[in-house]
């Protein structure tokens, strides 16, 4: 007998990977530009120069033994000495290589995180919808039992929501921002006001209740006027968990890190990441990526598309009536289906050729994502299309 949740994991269909096969079919008959595929978070725009270059000057340069070897657990010391050097410039912070485990990933920076924090089968992971669903995946398999709270209205942070789902089994809350499926960013002051809560219910409680920043869109930001929070220095007891699928369009390299600051109250936490690594066979983060990052650690990505994409849709679905909050990053637009019913906007879209998530795998049952990291185009393409659906709404 095997191990029966696997199997259902690995045959229970996402929406998002199935929308996408449907597109690929749909595209061998209509031909790939009449399809707008809007179901995945690839990045469109290419990883900048700096990256091509630097996997060339490595693989020309140094040693094929060196670069295709094994590195420590943690990551190589020359990598986690860079990105340390990188936060302490741009955050005030005093992190050295020591504060760093390399991943293959934000999805292993996640579940590694989760699996060094959770330890009794009590343990509540708080999570603010919409999120992204591997979540629910991520803290049901190291052990933790998750706990949604509800965002306002308009997607930011509910504090009192948030106030009454933490309880004295809460271990921590994993907060997403520039979020996917919103691309909301939570304002600083949300975030302060979040720290505060935090501290009072550790006081109230008396044990740290960690905040884990999930941020694979940090650098993501298309408003002039928002800051993304740098929660370390507002709340002692927080981890990031960072990738550069997103920042500089490597998601299928497998490159990120855990980050966890000195000042957490478990001291051994660290050790726990690296235990949670090994326990869950990384081994380590792919190597020769970890060069390459140790190089364009100070690239900042091209956001240009993403701003440019953004506004052609907000601005044209809101003329046609639709509700869609503006998103201040990432490179996802949350609408609202006319008449509440996500799946059923979803499968009219899909009549249209036109693919974009139904939100309740995200925890926002009226919504749908579409995702804008495509070509130009296929957004131009998709405002008729929106424009005939609305129409079928009357
Ligand atoms: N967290 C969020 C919010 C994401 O959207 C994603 C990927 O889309 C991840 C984590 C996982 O990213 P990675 O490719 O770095 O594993």
């Amino acid at each position: 007998m095997i191990n029966q949740t696997m199997v259902n994991l690995g045959t229970a269909k996402s929406v998002i990977r199935e929308l996408a096969a449907f597109g690929a079919e749909r595209a061998k008959v209509v031909g790939k530009e009449n399809v707008l595929d809007f179901s995945l978070g690839n990045p469109s725009v290419p990883a900048p120069k700096e990256v091509q270059e630097a996997i060339l000057d490595i693989v020309q340069n140094m040693s094929p033994v060196e670069y295709h070897s094994y590195s420590s657990g943690a990551g190589h010391d020359g990598c986690r000495e860079a990105i340390a050097n990188n936060l302490n410039k741009r955050f005030g912070t005093n992190y050295t290589k020591d504060n760093l485990l390399m991943t293959c990933g934000a999805a292993a920076s996640l579940s590694i995180t989760l699996k060094a924090l959770i330890a009794d089968e009590k343990d509540e992971i708080v999570v603010l919808a919409p999120f992204f669903p591997e979540y629910t995946v991520f803290i049901k398999e190291q052990g933790g039992k998750q706990v949604m709270v509800e965002p306002q209205d308009n997607m930011q942070l509910n504090i009192e929501g948030i106030r009454n789902a933490i309880t004295e089994n809460t271990k921590a809350m994993i907060v997403n921002s520039p979020n996917n499926p919103a691309g909301v960013i939570y304002t600083k002051e949300e975030m302060m006001a979040l720290a505060e809560l935090l501290k009072e219910k550790e006081e109230e409680y008396g044990h740290a209740i960690y905040l884990i920043m999930d941020e694979p869109y940090r650098e993501l930001v298309l408003m002039d006027d928002v800051e993304v929070a740098y929660m370390p220095n507002h709340y002692k007891n927080t981890v990031i968990n960072y990738s550069w699928s997103k920042s500089l369009s490597l998601p299928g390299e497998r490159i990120g890190y855990v980050l966890v600051p000195n000042e957490v109250d478990d001291e051994l936490l660290m050790a726990g990441v690296a235990g949670a690594a090994r326990a869950l066979g990384y081994v380590c983060a792919p190597t020769l990526m970890q060069f390459v990052i140790e190089r364009c650690v100070d690239v900042e990505p091209d956001v240009t598309v993403y701003k440019k994409n953004r506004d052609l849709l907000f601005d044209g679905l809101k003329e046609l009536g639709y509700n869609v909050a503006k998103p201040a990053g990432a490179f996802y637009l949350f609408i609202e289906a006319p008449d509440g019913d996500s799946a059923k906007f979803s499968e009219k879209a899909k009549e249209h050729d036109m693919l974009i998530v139904p939100g309740a795998g995200f925890g926002a049952e009226r919504f749908v994502r579409l995702s804008y990291c495509v070509e130009t185009e296929k957004c131009e393409k998709s405002l008729p299309l929106f424009a005939k659906i609305m129409e079928e709404y009357k």
